[in-house]
């Protein structure tokens, strides 16, 4: 790797084009990615195409390069953003933090783990023991949340089903010391059921495939993963988790060996993959109607009752309470008096399915918890270490088109408009404080502002998610359909919002079923079929009781809601919608409070093919990305602007005063020099420490005149 880039390599910066128009962004994205360059910048915005194949870019010696340099010293990379956050943060000992987005497959998680490891690499010079501990848990949890929280899906192999927020902890002398992982929204419905061409969850795959014969027995678990109706979809299909090469046997040994050095506890391991094998047995229980089942007559019975035996067997829990648990609620009538109410086959087979996804979403909930709690922060005294400064990393869902869209689409995609308001927030604030900072004068640039559409979905009373949440209070007389009316009423003037009842004419949507946001990254119509059951996100007492009340102390430790009774169980549980929403929020304003670098990660090729950059594909993404507005409003105004020292080490050739060194006093006024000698000084001007340049045309003349001398 050349330490700075020919003109032959396209522009390192964006900000650095003759024009900013698509086409121009596109040569420049396209002549970089054929030479391998897969980095560019806008600013201190990376732009990332995922090259989907390895590229000699990381590493131990590649690290050295970038250790401790400027952001523009070396040519653009992953490891110059993570150096540059963790140099804000030691410097000025100000949280920072690095947001990761793009869509799915687009190479995000790929991008946190080469910053996690450029972080754990230039870090602990000290060799403190806590420090390595720290380093090794927040470099083996990866591979444990990935086989939890990942699946193959047709969009990314190895697709991340769950938003991650990661915190590490430094202390005053830049060393980690503890860490925090929040998740969110982990799409829990694929335990039942998966696309065509999908998988369900990694482990399960990992599981069957992996575990030792005596092993499977002990789980009464048979080999074939198509035995089983939660994974004979995926059952033909590789785990492409980490390449061809890396099959699902190697990875249930890898997982299991993260998590032992991690420091879970042998009895944990084994907990989790007993509560797997319950979900897997539960998973296959059918219902039938029978004459009578010892519970009431007429009622129901389960068709194979040693999957029951099964299942009380692996969660440690009575099989008798198992049965009554899939056959049965219990419903208060009037005061303390308790009856149970028989299920129908469907009312049963919507409580088994509620079950097992809620079993699945309390264990990886779980397994996060557990990896925050090995990696808190200890043996620190406060006195002496000062406070903590952190970096966060987000790696969250990219935005979501599916020929069909679902309440997950809808909450992802949301979540999506409120991370574009941030980054639009937050690219304007920094212009602007970056232009009082440096004694200049502030001139405000038009931006897309899609504040309109995040309160279409989050605000209070009317707003889609308010509007759901009314439809999940009134207890099973609202339907789906009469949700949707209730939108069309609320929402048929919002020029973001629509629907066949709206829009008779437009035959892509069905009447009665589906509505359309206009988001910003283009049109996504949403079926409103299961909203109302997935937002209310109901499991019986019945069940919460049953598995708090197992002899497993950490399943027991996955429940502690089970503890109620089911009169307690009065107050309205907050609803999923509105648990995403109020985490969100919470996201936002964290991040806000931090000082932001951005990964903006491209996909190149629906195919997942190696090298290949389709241009229509690019170009949406680029613009639903808001790149070009992106170098607009870098360079309105001032199309550019450097540190003295920066724009020296480019432009220094171009003028014999400075060329090789200079001998002015201040590079503030050897830019000066070099500048009037170029007859470009009027076209300047010069702040406290960096150089403002106005229009794109000086910049142009400048690498015009650098590069005849390359
Ligand atoms: P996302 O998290 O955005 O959905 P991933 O980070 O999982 O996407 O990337 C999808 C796949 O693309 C990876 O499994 C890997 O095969 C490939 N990939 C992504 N980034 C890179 C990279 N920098 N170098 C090589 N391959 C990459
Ligand atoms: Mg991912």
């Amino acid at each position: 790797m050349e330490d700075h880039e020919g003109p032959e390599c396209g522009k390192p910066d964006f900000v650095l084009l003759d024009q900013v128009t698509m086409e121009d962004f596109m040569r420049n994205l396209q002549l970089r990615f054929e030479k391998g360059l897969i980095y560019t910048y806008i600013g201190e915005v990376l732009v990332s195409v995922n090259p989907y194949k390895q590229l000699p870019l990381y590493g131990p010696e590649a690290i050295a390069r970038y250790q401790g340099r400027e952001l523009y010293e070396r040519p653009p990379h992953l490891y110059a953003v993570a150096n540059a956050a963790y140099r804000a943060m030691k410097r000025r000992s100000r949280d920072t933090c690095i947001v990761i987005s793009g869509e799915s497959g687009a190479g995000k998680t790929e991008a946190s783990k080469h910053i996690m490891q450029y972080i754990a690499a230039v870090t602990n010079p000290s060799q403190r023991a806590e420090v390595e501990r720290v380093k090794d848990v927040l470099l083996k949890s990866t591979c444990v949340l990935e086989a939890f929280g990942n699946a193959r899906t047709n969009r990314n192999h190895n697709s991340s089903r769950f938003g991650k927020y990661m915190d590490i902890n430094f202390d005053f002398k830049g060393d980690p010391v503890g860490g925090h992982i929040h998740s969110y929204l982990l799409e829990k419905s694929r335990v039942l059921k998966q696309h065509v061409g999908e998988r369900n969850f990694h482990a399960f795959y990992q599981l069957l495939r992996g575990s030792e014969d005596q092993e499977l027995q002990r789980l009464h678990l048979e080999r074939n993963p198509a035995l089983y109706n939660f994974t004979r979809q995926g059952a033909g299909l590789s785990s492409g988790a980490h390449g061809a090469l890396e099959s699902d046997e190697s990875s249930h040994q890898a997982v299991t060996e993260a998590m032992r050095v991690i420091g879970f506890r042998r009895e944990e391991v084994e907990t989790v993959h007993r509560v797997l094998a319950a979900i897997l047995h539960l998973g296959n229980i059918e219902f039938v109607e029978t004459e009578d089942n010892g519970l009431q007559k007429g009622g129901l019975a389960v068709a194979e009752e040693a999957l029951v035996d099964h299942v009380a067997e692996l969660t440690t829990t009575p099989r008798d309470l198992v049965l009554r648990s899939l056959l049965a609620r219990t419903v208060a009538s009037g005061g303390r008096d308790l009856i149970e109410k028989g299920h129908t086959v469907a009312e049963a087979s919507y409580a088994r399915d509620a079950c097992a996804k809620a079993v699945y979403q309390r264990l990886f909930e779980w397994v996060v918890d557990r990896i925050n709690g090995i990696m808190e922060a200890r043996d620190r005294d406060p006195r002496r270490d000062g406070k903590d400064t952190v970096i966060g990393v987000l790696d969250i869902y990219g935005f979501e088109v599916f020929p069909v869209n679902s309440f997950e689409q809808f909450c992802i995609n949301y979540c999506n408009e409120k991370l574009q308001q941030l980054f639009i927030q937050l690219i304007l604030k920094q212009e602007q404080e970056e232009y009082e900072r440096e004694g200049i004068a502030w001139q405000s640039v038009e931006y897309f502002n899609n504040a309109t559409i995040v309160e279409l979905v989050e605000r209070p009373h009317r707003g889609i998610l308010a509007v759901l949440d009314e439809a999940c209070s009134t207890a099973g007389t609202i339907t789906d359909r009469i949700f949707l009316q209730t939108l069309d009423t609320h929402h048929r003037h919002h020029p973001h919002y629509s629907s066949r009842q709206l829009c008779p004419t437009d035959k892509t949507m069905e009447f009665g079923r589906d509505f359309r946001i206009k988001h910003y990254a283009g049109d996504v119509t949403y079926s409103v079929d299961g909203f109302i059951d997935k937002n209310r996100d109901f499991l019986f007492q019945d069940f919460k009781r049953l598995l708090y009340n197992s002899s497993d102390p950490t399943l027991r430790a996955m429940w502690p809601d089970g503890q109620q009774d089911i009169t307690e169980v009065t107050k309205r549980p907050l609803t999923a919608g509105t648990i995403f929403k109020n985490s969100m929020v919470a996201l936002v304003e964290n991040l806000a409070s931090k000082e932001p670098f951005y990964v903006r990660c491209i996909k190149p090729n629906e195919d997942k093919v190696p090298g290949r950059l389709d241009e229509n594909h690019c170009r949406h993404q680029v613009s639903y990305l808001g790149l070009l507005e992106n170098v607009r409003v870098r360079r309105a105004g001032f199309a550019s602007r450097q540190p003295y020292p920066r724009f020296l080490l480019r432009y220094k050739m171009t003028c014999e005063y400075t060329w090789p060194n200079h001998l002015l006093g201040s590079d503030k006024a050897a830019v000066s020099a070099l500048l009037e000698q170029h007859g470009l000084q009027g076209d300047v001007a010069f702040g406290h420490n960096k150089l403002f340049i106005r229009s794109p045309r000086t910049l142009v003349t400048l690498e015009q005149s650098r590069a005849q001398l390359i």
